[in-house]
């Protein structure tokens, strides 16, 4: 039980990554509070905790909204006692070549990525410092944090941004002993991923077998896709750290895909 008395505020863990993330940490003894868009399934995933014996909330929230994330973590530390974790998880995808991006998909993929995590870090930060218990915050990156792909201009731009946020809150956070860092995952089988698929086939004019072979798969050791268990992990071992010796780092999990 290596979580045992924290809470952990998950966003986006109705779904893929993070709800796998929200049942690890719950596995562990934290108790959590799922954050999402999805009011539906965020109370599914929650219920699916409560059932097993631990303990979770559905919490709605948009992130991109300052109010409801004020809100959702207020609602959070009421009903949980607390916020020690902080996963920055919810996201989307959109794909296009640059040209034809329009204004409007540009900001909103920025808003969700980079608003979402900066609104969440300044919530959870303010309740982690005046408790004095300190905590641990966790971006999900990408290795597109590192490294760029042909049609996504956007969630290259701000996954590589979720990085210098993370050495900033590093560099503030420790007299507070808050620390933070990113995960940068390859490709991972989850809803984001299914859909991007047929709609990468149609833009490069390929099937989607030679999608996922030749484009998403193909830098990897052994052409095989990350799993939500892989990613779950490496936030278990970020979450439970206990000193601000791992801070302000970012680690790829990517079958070989990216190597530093
Ligand atoms: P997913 O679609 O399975 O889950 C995303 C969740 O985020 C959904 O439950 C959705 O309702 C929620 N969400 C979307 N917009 C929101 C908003 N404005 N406010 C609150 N919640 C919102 O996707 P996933 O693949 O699990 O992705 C999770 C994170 O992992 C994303 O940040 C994504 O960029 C990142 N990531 C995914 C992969 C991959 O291959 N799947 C790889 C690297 C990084």
């Amino acid at each position: 039980m290596q979580l045992q008395d924290k809470v952990a505020f998950v966003t986006g863990s109705a779904s893929g990554i993070g709800k796998e993330i929200a049942l690890v940490y719950a596995r562990e003894g934290a108790k959590i509070a799922i954050a999402d868009l999805n009011k539906e399934a965020a109370d599914a995933a929650a219920a699916e905790i409560n059932a097993a014996g631990g303990k979770a909330i559905g919490v709605a929230v948009d992130v991109t909204n300052e109010a409801q994330v004020d809100a959702a973590v207020e609602t959070t530390v009421s009903a949980l006692g607390s916020v020690d974790i902080l996963v920055s998880n919810a996201g989307i995808q959109i794909v296009h070549p640059i040209e034809e991006f329009s204004f409007a998909e540009w900001k909103k993929m920025l808003a969700i990525h980079l608003d979402g995590a900066f609104l969440t870090t300044r919530a959870c930060m303010r309740h982690m410092i005046s408790s004095k218990r300190g905590g641990s915050i966790i971006y999900m990156g990408s290795v597109h944090s590192k490294e760029a792909s042909v049609l996504k201009a956007p969630y290259v731009t701000a996954k590589h941004g979720l990085i210098g946020l993370a050495k900033t809150v590093a560099k503030e956070g420790a007299k507070n002993n808050i620390r933070a860092n990113v995960i940068c995952p390859g490709f991972v089988r989850t809803p984001l991923v299914e859909k991007q698929i047929p709609e990468q086939a149609k833009s490069l004019g390929i099937s989607e077998a030679d999608v996922i072979k030749n484009v998403m798969l193909k830098e990897t050791v052994d052409g095989e896709f990350t799993t939500t268990d892989d990613v779950a992990q490496i936030a278990l071992l970020f979450a439970a750290f206990p000193t601000n010796a791992l801070t302000g780092q970012s680690l790829v999990v990517s079958h070989g895909w990216f190597m530093q």
